[in-house]
């Protein structure tokens, strides 16, 4: 197989989680050895650690085949790039945000306005989808700083708990976009690279399916089991072995997790025992 290059956040809130996800697929990263290019060992892959501002260039020039940043990045941007993945990490939103006691009368409030960002592109594309003519001021860092500083009257920058935003007294009045970590992949890759995408891809769904479910197991009157089939369907059937103790059988099943203590309720009602949640390591769809 081709060796690919990957661009990831060399340091910053998507490092860790990046390194964390190659590695829960299987990928192993020599972190001691971070350096500007290192190789995965036992894949073919080629990590090049840059600053996430750039990684949406780098991935759409072909410098990297594949890159890990926030869908933010690459929506500001505006590379030409394929997302391959959503992956499910770095969850935020791009919101503007006003004074604390300002009343927000809707969109028309920022109208002859000044609102500093770091991203420019989104929100200019959201003023003119309302109609709202404001101007926009470009600042890199510390935008939450800006109104208080008469820089701006309002702002328009990440969001995730909303701690910052309180601390600076400000309110959050519009959620524009929503974010997370993706993966990106060139739009010309060829036939060998792309076999080594779609593994990763295959690995990555495999492992998130598996953090949404868990292993369940129980004991059984051997009379509820039909029961507890219609409870827990599991992807073929469940797993069904007798016990010991005369009439008693032990079911085996995986189970979603927003469903699992109401499953855990309906098995206890008809007679389930000895009930066991475990993690599953890896799913292969
Ligand atoms: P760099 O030095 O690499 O340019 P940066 O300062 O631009 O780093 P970070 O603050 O590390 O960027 O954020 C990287 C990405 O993480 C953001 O583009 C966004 O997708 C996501 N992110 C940023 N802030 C938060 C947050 N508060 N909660 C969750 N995710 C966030
Ligand atoms: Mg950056």
């Amino acid at each position: 197989m081709n060796r690919l290059r990957l661009a990831i956040q060399s340091k910053g809130r998507l490092s860790e989680e990046s390194v964390a996800l190659l590695r829960e697929i299987g990928i192993d990263i020599d972190e001691a050895s971070r350096k500007f290019l290192s190789q995965a060992p036992n894949f073919p892959l080629e990590l090049l650690y840059m600053r996430d501002d750039d990684i949406p260039q780098v991935v759409s020039g072909g410098t990297a085949a594949l890159g890990i940043v926030g869908l933010n990045e690459v929506e500001e941007r505006g590379f030409d790039v394929k997302v391959a993945a959503r992956l499910g990490f770095g969850r935020c939103r791009i919101s503007l945000a006003i004074p604390r006691n300002e009343e927000y009368t809707g969109p028309q409030w920022f109208s002859g306005r000044r609102i500093a960002t770091s991203y420019p592109n989104i929100l200019r594309r959201w003023l003119s989808d309302k109609g709202v003519d404001a101007r926009i001021e470009v600042i890199t860092g510390s935008v939450e700083v800006a109104p208080a500083a008469d820089i701006a009257d309002a702002i328009f920058d990440i969001v995730s708990s909303g701690g910052t935003l309180v601390s600076n007294g400000l309110k959050e009045v519009e959620q524009v976009f929503q974010s997370e970590a993706v993966l990106i992949a060139n739009g010309n890759l060829d036939s060998g690279q792309q076999e080594v995408l779609d593994e990763m891809l295959f690995r990555i769904e495999s492992a998130g399916i598996s953090r949404r479910k868990k292993y369940i197991l129980m004991n059984l009157p051997e009379s509820a089991m039909e029961e507890a089939k219609r409870i827990l369907p599991a992807m073929r059937s469940p797993t069904v072995m007798p016990l010991a103790a005369k009439g008693w059988c032990s079911m085996h099943s995986v189970v979603e997790e927003p469903v699992l203590w109401e499953k855990i309720h309906q098995l206890k009602a008809i007679g389930a025992e000895g009930i066991l949640v475990l993690n599953i390591d890896k799913i292969v769809p």
